[in-house]
């Protein structure tokens, strides 16, 4: 249903070289969105060619600029339809995926699309501000990662401490991450981590994109994360 040349054309540019097995897995990974949107509400993004750029290469972009080593331990937090998670499993199956989210409905079209992509993953039905204290979470991943579930200062503290030291919080935001890090920098200071980098790059045509890189430089203090009530009556 894709075009896998486009697909292919645009994962070139992030220095990706995707295989036939990874085509047709994407392929069938679209099918599958665009099938169960029809019954659960999962994305408004349905033409192919928005799918390819605005879903898969927006997520893939994430390997652009961080190089996951192999098998490394990723937790994708507000993974809804599985951006960017699973789409990070398709094209590296090396790596070893959590795909969390709030929603157990979408988590049952997560797991439908695993099995009929043959892939496998953890997928976690909780709230991240619950697991986030659960130790068989905190602080137990390489890489903790999330696309439009929040803003960069709540979503550090639904992130950083699922974040191993010596790892890293990657998030990928729109046009205004610049001002977002501004808003989370107490935040991120708190929470354990240290701002690496960001990248900010023009997704084919469909707008600029951020990706920022939060390195987890000491232990999250036992008392974050909060109760989402807490985060939003007193901010970081
Ligand atoms: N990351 C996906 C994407 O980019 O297409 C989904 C984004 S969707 C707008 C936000 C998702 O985050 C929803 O599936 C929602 O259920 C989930 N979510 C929101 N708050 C959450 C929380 N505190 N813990 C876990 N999941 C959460």
């Amino acid at each position: 249903m894709i075009n896998k040349e486009l697909l292919k054309t645009e994962s070139e540019k992030l220095g990706l070289k995707l295989d036939e097995i990874a085509l047709e897995r994407f392929d069938k990974y679209a099918e599958l969105l665009v099938y169960w949107n029809e019954r659960i509400n999962l994305t408004a993004i349905l033409e192919p060619d928005d799918i390819v750029l605005k879903h898969f290469v927006d997520s893939l972009a994430f390997l652009k600029y961080c190089s996951p080593e192999n098998g490394a331990s990723l937790i994708d937090v507000g993974t809804g339809a599985g951006f960017p998670g699973l789409a990070l499993k398709i094209a590296r199956p090396d790596l070893n995926i959590t795909l969390m989210d709030s929603t157990k409905k979408k988590l049952g079209v997560i797991e439908e699309i695993l099995k009929e992509v043959d892939l496998s993953a953890n997928v976690v039905h909780a709230r991240a501000e619950e697991a986030g204290h659960d130790n068989s979470f905190r602080e137990q991943y390489d890489f903790a990662t999330a696309r439009a579930v929040s803003n960069l200062r709540d979503l550090s503290e639904y992130c950083l401490p699922f974040v191993k030291i010596g790892g890293r919080f990657i998030s990928l935001k729109g046009a205004d991450a610049k001002n977002e890090l501004d808003e989370a920098d107490v935040a991120i200071k708190t929470l354990g981590g240290k701002v690496d980098k960001i990248d900010i790059f023009e997704l084919s045509g469909c707008g600029e994109r951020a990706i920022i890189q939060i390195e987890k430089v000491s232990n999250t203090p036992d008392k974050y994360p909060r109760p989402k009530g807490k985060m939003v009556k007193q901010p970081l």
